[in-house]
């Protein structure tokens, strides 16, 4: 390092050899990482919470989007460093898995980070931390498994789900109408559930958005809502018992594979050749006219003279319908059911008899050996099928909808398709309006949150307190367990309590409230009067019970932030040497 004046006498420091030092290692490069990693939480902690702020992100090519969900922060973040990568992955992780939460747990990362650091410095090697941070975590979720509730929701009583939505709704631009958002939800989630297995498949809610009208305005529709209106202006906009043709073939006459020339010299040959085509038109049409459709959704294009003669020949259509859309509007206008063959007949036949020996002889016999063969159950799908060829097109092969509707918006030509009373109930559309496109864009994630945190409740029906509480809650049973350790793990232990507490330390920082005066205020609460529902008041309602305030949050999605920060934090702690590719 050498220090030089430049000319106009102003110093400067030179350091020799930058370009080589670009290898890290030992505490060097832990401490780099974890610099690195605390930096990206330090990006996120100020969305956290009902008060938290927003981001607003720029992409290459001028895009904006405005955000609080941590995930869509650090997707569109243009992250450089791979240490950092491994938070934005960290959030995705939690996104795929929980769908909500993914701003917690970067904060919670960040907090470990912090803690980590500390330790470091004063000499604890780096395993030893991570050990005690494992210890750490799982005192942590037993104790979330302690303090967690069960709710008792049905289709009668969806208030419980609809809270708990409401709660993660609140962190976000559409706070304004969350009550109607969360009810949206819950209903779209229950349309769709299998609530005897706990399952829900979320691909059969498809959120749809436009821009115009309100926030209010957001609507659930049992059916299939499709970004498109019928390709002729003349053609019917109301179809009431429709019967759909799906189809993945393009009405036009087949192209020869090869390349071809047509030599067309005189009138007549032209003549032939406009008729040839015109009746193949004519014959796709009919066909379509002959199985008994009433309307016609097709993935491609149509050529103008078919247009016409779909027109001309009343027979309703809709182009250019992706291969997602078309794929829900067959599951919604299908119906499968399930048909039995003959064995299996014969079967209950013979245990129906076994029955009836039993019952006067009091001993079973040979057919116990019998039994429903499930392979004999044959699931038959009737209706809402893809057709991809002409020829395929059979009547069974229809979908059925009690009313297809085109319906506009505002003062534009905008359209929109709306599928409805479809035989299959179970795909179902969430269809949200705003001010504009990025409201509208915000809107549909924060859509996406609250369904995936339905889905959660249905899964696993357990709910922990929000606001921090649960933190609060777990950082206090680790305090009291650091002691029982021995090892050096003990301080390790002791700084996962702390890191723990960064949350709720955001939620009351980012809230206006004096950090540490809060957390201890709420923290010395809870050890006082033994109970776990104490968070951070952060709406200024006047309480801090979070059981009055109702702000629930899924007891899996708590219990996973923790394992998924914990496991990247010693991921990152483990690793001792940085080499980038310029050292070759
Ligand atoms: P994430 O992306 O992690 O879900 P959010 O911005 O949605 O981040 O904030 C969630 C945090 O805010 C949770 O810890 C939750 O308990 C807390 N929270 C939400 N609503 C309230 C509320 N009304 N009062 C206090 N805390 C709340
Ligand atoms: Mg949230």
């Amino acid at each position: 390092m050498a220090l030089a004046f430049d000319e106009f006498g102003r110093p400067f420091i030179i350091i020799k050899e930058q370009e080589q030092k670009t290898r890290l290692r030992g505490l060097d490069a832990q401490k780099a990482n974890i610099s690195s990693g605390k930096a990206v939480a330090r990006i996120l902690r100020t969305s956290l919470g009902p008060k938290g702020m927003d981001k607003m992100l720029q992409s290459p090519d001028g895009d904006v989007t405005i955000t609080n969900d941590g995930a869509t922060i650090l997707e569109q973040m243009d992250v450089d460093n791979q240490i950092a990568k491994l938070m934005v992955e960290l959030s995705r992780s939690q996104d795929y898995e929980i769908g909500d939460g993914t701003t917690g747990v970067v904060v919670l990362a960040g907090g470990l980070l912090e803690q980590a650091e500390r330790l470091l410095e004063r000499g604890i090697h780096p395993i030893r931390v991570a050990e005690g941070y494992e210890m750490a975590s799982r005192i942590a979720v037993e104790n979330l498994e302690r303090i967690s509730e069960k709710f008792d929701f049905g289709l009668s009583n969806i208030e419980p789900l609809v809270q708990t939505c409401m709660t993660t709704l609140s962190s976000k631009i559409v706070n304004r109408c969350k009550r109607s958002l969360a009810e949206i939800a819950v209903k779209a989630v229950l349309a769709v559930a299998d609530l005897e297995r706990k399952d829900v498949n979320l691909e059969l809610i498809k959120v749809e958005g436009k821009v115009g009208g309100k926030l209010e305005d957001a609507e659930l529709i049992y059916g299939i809502v499709v970004d498109k209106d019928m390709s002729h202006p003349q053609m019917p906009k109301k179809i009431e018992d429709a019967k759909i043709a799906i189809l993945t073939c393009p009405f036009e006459p087949p192209k020869p594979k090869t390349k071809h020339k047509v030599d067309i010299d005189t009138v007549e040959k032209f003549q032939t050749l406009r008729v040839q085509e015109q009746k193949y038109f004519d014959d796709m049409v009919q066909k379509c006219k002959d199985v008994g459709a009433t309307l016609v959704i097709c993935q491609w294009g149509f050529d103008d003279e078919a247009n016409h003669l779909l027109m001309h020949r009343n027979l309703p259509a809709v182009r250019w319908v992706g291969g997602v859309e078309l794929e829900l509007i067959a599951i919604a206008t299908g119906l499968s059911c399930l048909s039995f063959s003959a064995l299996y007949f014969i079967c209950l036949l013979f245990i129906w008899i076994d029955s009836i020996k039993k019952f006067f002889y009091g001993s079973s016999t040979v057919f116990f050996f019998l039994y429903l063969p499930e392979s004999n159950v044959i699931n038959v799908f009737e209706g809402g099928r893809i057709v991809p060829r002409f020829q395929e097109l059979t009547p069974e092969k229809l979908g059925k909808a009690g009313l297809v509707r085109e319906k506009s918006f505002g003062t534009t030509k905008d359209r929109m398709l709306y599928i409805e009373h479809c035989a299959n109930s179970r795909a179902v559309t969430i269809f949200v309006r705003g001010g504009n496109k990025m409201i509208v864009e915000e809107t549909k994630r924060s859509v996406h949150d609250a369904l995936c945190v339905a889905r959660n409740i249905i899964r696993n029906n357990s709910i922990v307190y929000g606001g921090g509480s649960a933190e609060i809650s777990c950082s206090i049973a680790v305090e009291a367990a650091a002691d029982r350790y021995p090892g050096v793990e003990q301080y390790a232990i002791r700084a996962f309590a702390d890191a723990l507490d960064s949350i709720p330390m955001a939620l009351a920082e980012n809230s206006g409230l004096q950090p540490i005066e809060t957390l201890s205020a709420v923290k010395s609460q809870q050890i006082k009067e033994n109970n776990f529902y104490y968070g951070i008041d952060c709406n200024d309602v006047g309480t801090n019970d979070m059981r009055e305030q109702n702000v629930f949050e899924t007891l899996i999605g708590k219990q996973q932030q923790i394992l998924l920060a914990t496991q990247v934090v010693k991921m990152i702690l483990k690793i001792d040497d940085v080499i980038s590719p310029t050292d070759y």
